[in-house]
C-alpha cells in the first residue's frame, strides 16, 4: 500500500517584520488542509524588494520569525532561500523542496492579492507543478472576481488552487514599520517576543525603553540609535567638504560621542550633530550670504561682516534640508557651535567643545589643560574657553566680537564665579 504523502504548507514572505496576519493565515492553513506542518519561509533576496530601505536585515528578520513561531509546534522555521548566493525565486525553491522530498504534497500559501500578480512571478506555471496554492480570501476582493481569476490561472498554468478562509486582518509589514517610525503603538499587532526583539535593537527606528537619567543637568535623553545612517551623512559629507573639513569632522563626531558617553547623553545625535556641524563650511562665503537671504536666515550686522560664521546657522538649515534631521536638539548644537550662548543644552556643550579639542586642532593654547577639563566640568570648561576665545579675537584684531560670544562669556563667567565663592 503506498504510504500516506506528507502535506506541508509554507509561508512565504519578506517578514519585515512578520505580524499575527501571518500567524493566523498559517494556522487557518494548518486546520483547513490538515496540514502536518506549516513551514515559515523568510526570503533571502527577493528581486522585487532589493535594497529595502530602512528595513531589517537578513538576521534580524530570521530572528523575528524564529521568536514569533517558538511554541507553535508544528510551525517550523526554513531557511532554504536564507543560504542562497543570487536572488532566491520561488519556483527554485519550490522544486528543490520537491524533490528533496519525493513523499511531501507542497501548499504555497498567498494572499488574494499577490494572486492578481502571480503571473508576473518567475515561472508561475513551474510554482504551480511543485506545488498547490493556497489563496487567502481578502474581503476587499470580490469573490466572483477571485474565482474567476482562480480558474483562469487553473487553466493556463495547469495547477491547483484552493480558496483558504481566514479572518480579514488588514495588517501589513508595511504599516507596522510607518507605525513603528511614527511612534504609534503596534502592540498586540506583533507578538510580543518580536515587539522587544525589535525595540531591543532599534529595527525600523524604535526607541529603546531604556532611558538615561545620568549625567549633568540630570537632563533626560533617549537612545535613539538607528534612527539615522551615519555612513550615509559621511557619504554625503564627503562631496561638500574638502579633505581637511573631512578629517576635523570625524574628530568632532568622535570627541562629541565621547563627551556624551562621559555625560549620559545620546551617543546618536552627538556623532550626527559632530558629523555635520562644519556642513556648510565650505560654502565660499559670498554664496553662504546669498542663500541666507534666499532662505530668510535671519542674519546680525556682525555676521554680514564675518559671513564665515554663518556655516553654523546655514549647516542647521542644510542639515534639515538635505540631511534629514528634524531633531531640534541637533539642529540647536549645530546653530550655536561657533558662537556659544549663555544657558547652552548638554549637547550644544558637546559639540562647541568637542570642535574645540577634537585631535586635530594644535592651535589654541592650553590645550592639554582644556581637553582633560572637558571631560570633568563642562561649565567650567565653557568658561575657559569662552575666556580664551575672547583673549585670541581681541588681540588677533578681529572685526570686532560676535555679541552671543560675549553674552555665552559672561553666563558661564557667572557660573564660574559663583562656585569660586
Ligand atoms: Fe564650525
Ligand atoms: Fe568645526
Amino acid at each position: 500500500m503506498q504510504e500516506k504523502m506528507k502535506k506541508v504548507g509554507i509561508m512565504g514572505g519578506t517578514f519585515d517584520p512578520i505580524h499575527i496576519s501571518h500567524l493566523i493565515l498559517g494556522e487557518t492553513a494548518y486546520e483547513q488542509f490538515s496540514l502536518d506542518k506549516v513551514l515559515f519561509l523568510p526570503a533571502g533576496n527577493p528581486p522585487h524588494k532589493r535594497n529595502r530601505k530602512g528595513g531589517a536585515s537578513d538576521l534580524e528578520r530570521v530572528e523575528m520569525v524564529r521568536r514569533a513561531i517558538a511554541g507553535n509546534s508544528h510551525f517550523q522555521l526554513c531557511l532554504d532561500e536564507m543560504d542562497a548566493s543570487d536572488y532566491s525565486y520561488t519556483y527554485r525553491t519550490l522544486e528543490r523542496m520537491k524533490a528533496e522530498h519525493p513523499d511531501t504534497e507542497f501548499y504555497f500559501i498567498v494572499g488574494a492579492d499577490s494572486l492578481f500578480d502571480f503571473e508576473k512571478w518567475k515561472e508561475p506555471a513551474r510554482i504551480c507543478q511543485a506545488a498547490s496554492i493556497l489563496v487567502a480570501v481578502r474581503d476587499h476582493v470580490d469573490d466572483e472576481r477571485l474565482s474567476r481569476k482562480m480558474k483562469e490561472l487553473e487553466e493556463k498554468l495547469g495547477g491547483h488552487f484552493y480558496r483558504l478562509y481566514s479572518t480579514n486582518l488588514d495588517i501589513s509589514s508595511k504599516m507596522i514599520r510607518d507605525w513603528i517610525r511614527r511612534k504609534k503603538t503596534v502592540r498586540y499587532y506583533v507578538p510580543e517576543p518580536v515587539l522587544a526583539y525589535i525595540a531591543d535593537r532599534h529595527i525600523y527606528g524604535m526607541e529603546s525603553t531604556l532611558e538615561e537619567t545620568e549625567g549633568q543637568g540630570k537632563e533626560k535623553i533617549r537612545q535613539m540609535s538607528g534612527q539615522y545612517d551615519l555612513k550615509k551623512i559621511e557619504e554625503k559629507l564627503e562631496k561638500h567638504l574638502d579633505e581637511d573639513r573631512m578629517r576635523h569632522t570625524r574628530g568632532v563626531m568622535y570627541t562629541a560621542a565621547s563627551l556624551a558617553m562621559v555625560y549620559g547623553c545620546s551617543l546618536e545625535k552627538a556623532q550626527v550633530a559632530g558629523l555635520l556641524h562644519d556642513c556648510a563650511k565650505c560654502i565660499p562665503n559670498k554664496k553662504k550670504l546669498k542663500m541666507c537671504l534666499e532662505n530668510q536666515i535671519p542674519m546680525t550686522e556682525y555676521e554680514e561682516a564675518n559671513p564665515f560664521i554663518l556655516h553654523a546657522k546655514l549647516g542647521a538649515f542644510l542639515a534639515r534640508q538635505k540631511y534629514g534631521v528634524d531633531d531640534e536638539q541637533i539642529l540647536d548644537a549645530i546653530t550655536w557651535h561657533t558662537t556659544g550662548k549663555p544657558d547652552m543644552s548638554l549637547l550644544d556643550k558637546i559639540i562647541y567643545l568637542a570642535d574645540y579639542i577634537e585631535p586635530g586642532r594644535d592651535k589654541a593654547s592650553r590645550l592639554p589643560y582644556i581637553r582633560k577639563l572637558a571631560f570633568q566640568d563642562l561649565d567650567e570648561c565653557m568658561y575657559q574657553v569662552l575666556k580664551d576665545t575672547l583673549e585670541y579675537l581681541s588681540v588677533g584684531g578681529s572685526d570686532g566680537i560676535d555679541e552671543m560670544t560675549e553674552e555665552a562669556y559672561g553666563y558661564y563667567r557667572e557660573i564660574h564665579e559663583k562656585r569660586k565663592g
